[in-house]
């Protein structure tokens, strides 16, 4: 079936087919892995005709692989974008989407909660570049409104947001970019394409942590951004191209790979969360549960007119605390201490003094992250075993 046809299918289909056919030549239904680093030229004057851009094709990994660029046409299928680019990690992407769009003298509105890595970059390493970021509550767009300068180029939110499983109103920011010439760039990491696709909502810029769902295994780190042609020719062209933080053959492989089962594999981290934060919500030790799923949570209503499904993150605060919640995890046996989010396995960790530990103590207040708030990966275990971890580590706090 040809890209059009499929594009009338559902996701799970366009997951399982890919954005083409298989190879015109071999017929391998899947893509091979096109492990060269250099592309061999015809003539001299082609090698100067492919620098000069005046004809396309593959000249060196860094700049664009046969194997990277199926991953980049299917995740821009998925992701209803024009073009994608596939990096090394996402705080590569992150990195690359910046630059891309800003310059020294530019400044960025973000969230206040963000990844921990992410939050650094605009603290510490934009600035010295002369790029000042704004960091606002952005679960209140009124707050994105008010911070937006007239050198303000982009707006970068995160949603759900990592760890505090808040919400941003995707398409009433992307009026208020859109009122400003600013691009909006949504990091989607925690929803996927499969539960919400921020492009179709006003979004001008997708961004994955690749390492996360989309990998869906814990054996990769890459990063993805989607966007138009113009930006991902920008971003691949001007700075990936100069920062080099390119994507290996095998890893675009891995993620063409995991993005067959992406559907499968989102349903039943869902389906386990949810399970997860009704059990916690219930619970006599534990004061407060994180999961957009649930109807106590503050933003349920947006969750549910934006994504199609809540995610396979949970956040809880036990009660008593840090101490009470490093006790709490040091028992538990079936799921592993561990940072980073999305793969089969469960895992659990606490940012305050893990993945956002780069936060300062009034910087974690202002993002809504408790100093014992613990964040659960839900797994694809099955979810009486989950609770049954959860349960017996409990009881011993
Ligand atoms: C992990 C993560 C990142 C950074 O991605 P890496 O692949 O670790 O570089 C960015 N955003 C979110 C939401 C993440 O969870």
């Amino acid at each position: 079936m040809n890209a059009a046809e499929l594009q009338t299918k559902h996701f799970a289909t366009l997951c399982v087919h890919g954005a083409g056919e298989a190879d015109k030549e071999t017929g391998a239904l899947n893509t091979p892995i096109y492990q060269s680093s250099t592309f061999a030229m015809h003539t001299a004057q082609e090698g100067a005709a492919l620098f000069a851009g005046e004809r396309e094709g593959y000249v060196y990994t860094r700049l664009g692989n046969p194997t990277t660029a199926a991953l980049e046409r299917e995740i821009a299928f998925l992701e209803k974008g024009e073009k994608a680019l596939a990096l090394a990690s996402g705080m590569a992407a992150a990195s690359t989407a910046a630059l891309a769009v800003v310059a020294s003298g530019d400044s960025i509105v973000a969230s206040n909660c963000l990844y921990g890595g992410t939050h650094k970059l605009f603290k510490d390493l934009l600035p010295r570049m002369n790029i000042e970021v704004i960091e606002v509550d952005a679960t209140d767009s009124k707050n994105v409104q008010k911070a937006m300068q007239p050198n303000t180029k982009l707006i970068y939110i995160e949603t759900p947001a990592n760890p505090s499983l808040t919400l941003n109103d995707i398409p009433a920011i992307a009026a208020i970019a859109k009122k400003h010439n600013a691009k909006l760039l949504v990091d989607n990491t925690f929803a996927t394409p499969y539960f919400q696709r921020p492009l179709e909502l006003g979004a001008d810029i997708v961004l994955h942590s690749a390492t996360k769902y989309i990998s869906g295994h814990g054996d990769t780190i890459a990063g993805i951004l989607v966007g138009d042609g113009e930006f991902i020719d920008c971003a691949r062209g001007e700075i990936l191209r100069d920062l080099g933080g390119c994507i290996s053959p095998f890893n675009s492989w891995l993620l063409l790979r995991g993005l067959k089962t992406l559907p499968v594999r989102i349903e039943k981290h869902a389906f386990n969360a949810m399970r997860l934060a009704k059990y916690l919500s219930f619970h006599p030790k534990v004061d407060k549960v994180y999961y957009p799923g649930l109807p106590t949570h503050p933003q349920h209503e947006l969750a549910k007119t934006q994504m199609s499904g809540f995610g396979g993150i949970v956040a809880f605060e036990i009660k008593g605390g840090r101490k009470t919640g490093e006790r709490f995890i040091n028992n538990l046996k079936l799921m592993t201490i561990a940072v980073s989010l999305g793969d089969v396995d469960t895992l659990i960790q606490m940012p305050s003094t893990m993945t956002h530990s780069t936060y300062s103590v009034e910087e974690l207040a202002a993002a809504g992250i408790p100093e014992g708030l613990v964040r659960i990966s839900v797994g694809i275990e099955h979810y009486k075993d989950l609770l049954d971890d959860l349960s017996q580590a409990l009881a011993k706090v």
